[in-house]
């Protein structure tokens, strides 16, 4: 009985998670955090995983492998530092070994999943690494909002508030990613410098888990929405220093919220899920 239920409600999740963007809402659930421990073990146990289906045929088979299993990564349905294997995201995902294989080396990629002693893993939250990139993001955001507040044009600063008012309702880590709609990115964008619109995609994408256990929280994304607001509006000005002091005071006060959201989360990870790493080499 209990486990219908479970299962019942992850349908809904999923469902609602794989609609359209526009049609998204917000997961029924009240923090986002859908991860149960032991699920993903087999395709007849993980009832909450992604497999492929009819809406998702225009899709490369490589890419939407890629899609789905970065979805369920990214919103903790497959948990930071738990084991996989080529042959059981075949079977979980119903697809095969060669896409899978294409979405693996993605993953390894974007920092989602590290290669174990057998097979895979997904993986662990990174202490050290996290603070290191909390430290780089700081740097690269500060420089590209210094650039944006000379060269963003009117029509993409309006864009932009367009965008960020629209995902104030859209509450998913699959939508910021598939939809580009990080404003972060977007105000790094706007520096017209590539590299630095790409350093921080790539902190974005190497952060986004962690950040999810805080964004998940309406109260926490009504005040980025602000903060973020706050930001726009300083670009709008010109306001160089200003902009960029309120990226270094946004940025550390989403690190702090970050780090005490992981501390919170150990118990439900376990000591798998997380690793204090030396810095890289
Ligand atoms: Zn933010």
């Amino acid at each position: 009985m209990a486990l219908s239920v479970i299962w019942v409600c992850c349908r809904l999740i999923q469902e609602a998670l794989f609609k359209p963007p526009l049609e998204r809402g917000r997961l029924p659930c009240r923090n986002g955090l859908v991860y149960r421990r032991g699920m993903s073990k087999s395709p007849a146990t993980a009832p909450h995983l992604h497999r492929t289906g009819q809406n998702d045929r225009e899709q490369p088979l490589g890419a939407r492998a890629l899609t789905l299993i970065r979805g369920d990564i990214l919103a903790l349905r497959l948990a930071p530092g738990e084991a996989t294997s080529e042959r059981l995201l075949e079977a979980a995902y119903g697809v095969s070994r060669t896409p899978i294989r294409q979405a693996l080396a993605e993953l390894i990629r974007e920092g989602l999943v590290v290669r174990a002693e057998r097979g895979y893993a997904i993986a662990p939250f990174d202490l050290r690494q996290l603070e290191e990139i909390f430290e780089y993001r700081e740097v690269v955001e500060t420089a590209a909002i210094r650039m944006a507040c000379g060269r963003a044009t009117p029509a993409e600063l309006d864009a932009l508030q367009e965008a960020v008012d629209r995902s104030l309702g859209d509450s998913t880590p699959e939508s910021w990613f598939a939809a580009g709609l990080d404003v972060h990115v977007w105000l790094a964008e706007l520096s017209h410098n590539r590299f630095l619109r790409d350093a921080v995609q790539d902190c974005v994408n190497r952060t986004i888990r962690a950040r999810w256990l805080v964004a998940s929280s309406p109260p926490a994304r009504a005040a980025a929405h602000r903060e973020h607001n706050a930001m726009i509006a300083l670009v709008r000005q010109g306001d160089a220093e200003a902009a960029a002091e309120a990226v270094r005071r946004h940025t550390r006060d989403v690190r702090t919220q970050v780090m005490q959201a992981l501390e919170a989360s150990r118990r439900l990870f376990g000591a798998r899920g997380f690793v204090s790493g030396d810095s890289a080499a």
